[in-house]
């Protein structure tokens, strides 16, 4: 039986990604500073614990593990990473997180590992045009992230990419873009756009209305969770270990997603434009790397995704309005 360690198991990636390693028969250690929040974990194992802590990833990094996935980050939606409140915890938690997990993953001999990284890590001077957005893996320099949560994610990606070249760690690294789905957060500050729009639509009345932060017009891709998890493990099985985009090609303007999400709603909503953060003007996955070295495509059109994904938090809405009435 194969041994795997999914750091950030707690999360929703991650928590997600201990599931379908369950279906292939792992015996699989999860670690994350919490449980995962919307159902039991799946792992054989869940160790609770601070990764910003050498001495617990130490204990935590077994050298009989197979595979290691790094998902571990302090991360959260536009209002987290632009706010500009939360930059100077971003870099030194998630930094903190990789230079233990990696010095650690070479100490062990650890056989392949895993690291998510991010689109927020493409330059923003090719990201103004809405139509037209770069982010193909080989425009990531000269780097210009929009955040701190890029630059980190860069440092992290040259950071796993040095102990490959010097120390031989064997390892994977993909570029993830916008992943949503069921048991994401959907409410608390750490949202991301599709799951703060499906809960808006899913709290107003009917003939009420839905806050949009910007003009709309900024375009995005989104991949459903189960998309990304097939191309977690494709990528895995691959001898890929320069990083590559793992994203949706299907690019869609914010005001249209919302009129998406309210047509699923079934109300009669009007989406109200408010100032907000919102990054970057466009950005999509560009997949031609991923395809022509893994086959992977996404199967789930954003349409069937945020159908299950509405569906999803339109009954935590409901639970969580039920257990506020009193009595
Ligand atoms: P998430 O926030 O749900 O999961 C991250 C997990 O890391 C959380 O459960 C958190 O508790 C845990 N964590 C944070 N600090 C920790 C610490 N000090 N010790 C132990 N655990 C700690 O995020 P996610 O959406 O599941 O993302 C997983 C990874 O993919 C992250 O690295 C994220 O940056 C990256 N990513 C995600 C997306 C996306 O759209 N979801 C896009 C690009 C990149």
């Amino acid at each position: 039986m194969k041994k795997a360690i999914v750091l950030g198991a707690g999360g929703f990636i991650g928590s997600h990604l201990v599931k379908r390693l369950k279906t292939e028969n792992y015996f699989v250690i999860g670690v994350d500073l919490k449980y995962p929040e919307f159902s039991k974990t799946a792992a054989d194992e869940f160790i609770i614990g601070d990764l910003r802590d050498p001495d617990f990833v130490a204990s935590c990094i077994d050298v009989e593990a197979d595979e290691v996935y790094q998902l571990a980050a302090d991360m959260g939606g536009a209002g987290y990473i632009f706010s500009g409140e939360n930059d100077a915890s971003v870099m030194h938690n998630s930094a903190l997180i990789n230079l233990n997990v990696v010095k650690e993953a070479v100490r062990k001999n650890i056989r392949k590992i895993f690291y998510a990284s991010s689109a927020c890590i493409y330059p923003k001077f090719n990201q103004e045009d809405p139509d037209n957005p770069i982010c193909s893996e080989d425009s990531a320099y000269p780097a210009f992230p929009d955040s701190e949560y890029g630059w980190e994610k860069l440092f992290s990606e040259r950071l796993f990419n040095s102990h490959h070249r010097n120390f031989g760690l064997n390892i994977r690294i993909a570029r993830f873009h916008n992943v949503y789905g069921p048991e994401g957060v959907w409410d608390g500050g750490k949202e991301k756009a599709p799951a703060a729009l499906c809960r808006k639509a899913a709290e107003a009345k009917d003939g009420g209305q839905i806050e949009v932060w910007g003009d709309g017009l900024q375009t995005r891709s989104f991949l459903f969770i189960d998309d990304c998890i097939e191309g977690i493990r494709l990528l895995m099985a691959s001898e890929f270990s320069e990083p590559m985009n793992i994203g949706s090609e299907e690019m869609i303007s914010i005001r249209e997603y919302t009129e998406m999400i309210i047509n699923l709603s079934g109300k009669s909503l009007t989406i109200k434009n408010i100032p907000g953060p919102e990054g970057v003007r466009g950005r999509k996955s560009d997949n031609r790397l991923v395809n022509k070295v893994t086959g992977w495509i996404p199967k789930y059109s954003l349409l069937e995704g945020t159908t299950i994904t509405y569906s999803w938090i339109a009954k935590e809405v409901e639970k969580a309005q039920t257990a506020k009435v009193p009595g």
